[in-house]
């Protein structure tokens, strides 16, 4: 089974990387869905999030893509019944309940949402927090793969 992963992965972080491992264990194919278009103003391009995430995993059976528009069309075009939503906190709990209802009902009942739960290292990680981190200067490795720690370290020394 085909499942997709999306997100804005801006930047991608451990525990994005933590639930693409996990995904892609139970999933014959894990297809991670790079968004291009939404209201939010991302820090790293699309190309970059694409070549951060493509360097970050090297695994057989997960692909790398970027999409534009409705998440459900994109699961049309790519023949995918099943969403992969990371689950951090009770916080994160309202807003996909909410995202996966939708996505559901617009599908005509076809997609499901599957909800994977991060090693508790990775719990209190988000990309937003790793930005502001790395804004103030300080050392992310232990947050981001190699590639994004250094991609973070050159974006704030501009
Ligand atoms: P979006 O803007 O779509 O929420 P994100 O890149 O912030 O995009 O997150 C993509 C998905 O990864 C979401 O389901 C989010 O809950 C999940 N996620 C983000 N950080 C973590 C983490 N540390 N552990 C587990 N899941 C996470």
């Amino acid at each position: 089974m085909k499942a997709v992963y999306p997100g804005s992965f801006d930047p991608p972080t451990n525990g994005h990387i933590d639930i693409i491992k996990k995904a892609s264990r139970i999933f014959d194919v894990v297809i991670v869905a790079v968004t291009e278009n939404r209201s939010k103003v991302h820090m790293f391009s699309i190309n970059e999030r694409l070549k951060m995430l493509k360097d970050a995993i090297k695994l057989k059976n997960v692909e790398v893509k970027s999409f534009k528009g409705l998440l459900v069309d994109f699961l049309k075009k790519v023949e995918a019944d099943v969403v992969i939503r990371g689950l951090r906190a009770v916080s994160d709990f309202d807003y996909e309940f909410q995202l996966a209802l939708m996505n559901r009902h617009i599908s005509g009942g076809k997609i499901e949402t599957v909800f994977m739960i991060p090693d508790e290292k990775n719990i209190f990680l988000s990309s937003s927090l790793v930005k502001e981190i790395a804004c103030l200067g300080m050392d992310v490795s232990e947050f981001v793969p190699e590639n994004i720690s250094m991609a973070l370290k050159k974006k704030f020394l501009k």
